[in-house]
């Protein structure tokens, strides 16, 4: 619960229009992930869809009922921020039974010994406690119910953060990038666990990241969002494999999808520097022939070929940085032999492309080698709008 739907959303502050004619539909119980760059209206649109920001233009819908006008706490909703303010002077187990104080709270409760007396006498009660326990259980912090948030690592912070939005069972969740003051370990851990909470509560999440690590792992379905306007919405494998322009191409996947300028003539691709490959038997490719395109191929499709292979997917490049990861390496190389190069070819970022290979080979930066393309799941990008390009499979080759 529950279905959303977003019917050509529009957001303007001032003449600013931040979120631009948003459409898409949600189904039931799916963890969506809002992806995108700083200040491209992520968190704009989860305020919308929490009711903290008024809608300019278009509609939102839980469940098929338009809820543009809905109070925010009508909505059934759980938010947890990005910065996770807890009550300093609290216990965890009263910063989680937060909520549940405040839907008890009347206006003689602001007189501070008033409002000591309320909270113990809440704490007590015996639904309100179970409850506690459930959420500290799922949260793994029922060690730490009478601690302070000071004396908790910020993992255990974040954790209290998220069982006090878990504490209601709403219907739906909202978590505005969670995670990202927490260093990379917890961060590991912490996705798990919110998939994990997904799984176990059933119901609609929608996440809001930059991370595309977190969006990847933990997203049923993604929105990629940029300067307002979504450039693609699917699932993390539609995204990974078919990205819908070079704007996603480039920021799903690390290192990015390689874009290799060529000319597409029929089924050949002819490189500047005078190489030609042929796309194999039966794979797709654009069907308008004779044009520049932007060859998409991902950093694990291209492997080292012994050096002297001239066959009809290899390439002579040569290698301009290796990074050793371990279990793989990551080079940085440029297509032609480096003898080849003229002196006015310095290496301009955007023609490098990156290669993952297994750790165990080493490449020495100036070196030349031999790729081999596997170009039976390429992309093709207009090389204008960089939009993706429609493929098929030739009649001949089928
Ligand atoms: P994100 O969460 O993706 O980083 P935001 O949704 O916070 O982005 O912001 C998107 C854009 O909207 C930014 O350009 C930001 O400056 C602008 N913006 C956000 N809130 C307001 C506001 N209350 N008034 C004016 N502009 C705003
Ligand atoms: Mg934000």
């Amino acid at each position: 619960m529950p279905r959303i739907r977003f019917n050509g959303i529009t957001k303007t502050y001032g003449d600013h229009e931040v979120i631009k004619t948003f459409s898409a539909d949600v189904p039931d119980n799916e963890f969506l992930v809002l992806l995108g760059p700083s200040g491209c209206g992520k968190s704009t649109m989860l305020r919308m869809i929490a009711g903290l920001t008024d809608i300019t233009a278009g509609e939102l819908e839980f469940d098929g009922t338009v809820v543009n006008g809905t109070e925010p706490k009508e909505r059934d909703i759980a938010f947890v921020f990005q910065s996770y303010a807890l009550y300093p002077h609290l216990t965890v187990r009263a910063n989680i039974a937060f909520p549940l104080l405040m839907s008890r709270f009347k206006p003689y409760h602001h007189l501070p010994v008033v409002n000591t007396l309320m909270r113990r006498r809440v704490l007590r009660d015996p639904d309100v406690d179970a409850q506690v326990r459930r959420v500290a259980a799922m949260m793994e912090l029922t060690d730490y119910l009478d601690r302070r948030p000071r004396t908790l690592s910020g993992g255990q912070r974040q954790r209290v953060a998220v069982g006090r939005a878990l504490i209601r069972e709403p219907s739906m969740y909202l978590l505005d990038e969670p995670l990202s003051n927490l260093d990379a370990i917890l961060r590991s851990q912490m996705r798990a666990e919110i998939s994990d909470l997904h799984h176990r509560v059933g119901k609609s999440f929608v996440y809001v990241t930059h991370d595309q690590v977190e969006a990847m792992t933990m997203g049923t379905r993604i929105i990629v969002l940029n300067e307002g306007v979504i450039q693609q919405y699917g699932t993390p494998k539609e995204i990974y494999d078919s990205p819908a322009n070079t704007f996603v191409a480039r920021f799903i996947g690390s290192p990015p999808m390689n874009l290799i300028r060529c000319r597409l003539d029929g089924r050949s691709l002819r490189f500047p520097d005078g190489v030609t490959l042929k796309l194999p038997e039966g794979c797709a490719s654009p069907s308008a022939p004779d044009r520049d395109v932007l060859l998409g191929v991902r950093a694990e499709k291209i492997s080292v070929a012994p050096s002297d292979a001239v066959a009809s997917d290899t390439m002579p490049a040569h290698i301009i940085v290796s990074e050793y990861l371990g279990a793989e390496t990551v080079v940085a190389f440029k297509l032609g032999r480096r003898a080849d190069q003229t002196e006015q070819d310095t290496v301009a970022k955007h023609d490098l492309q990156q290669a993952r290979i297994p750790g165990e080979l080493h490449l020495t930066p100036g070196a030349d080698f031999t790729v081999r393309l596997d170009l039976t799941n390429v992309s093709f990008f207009d090389v204008d709008s960089g939009e993706r390009l429609p493929v098929a499979v030739p009649e001949a080759t089928r």
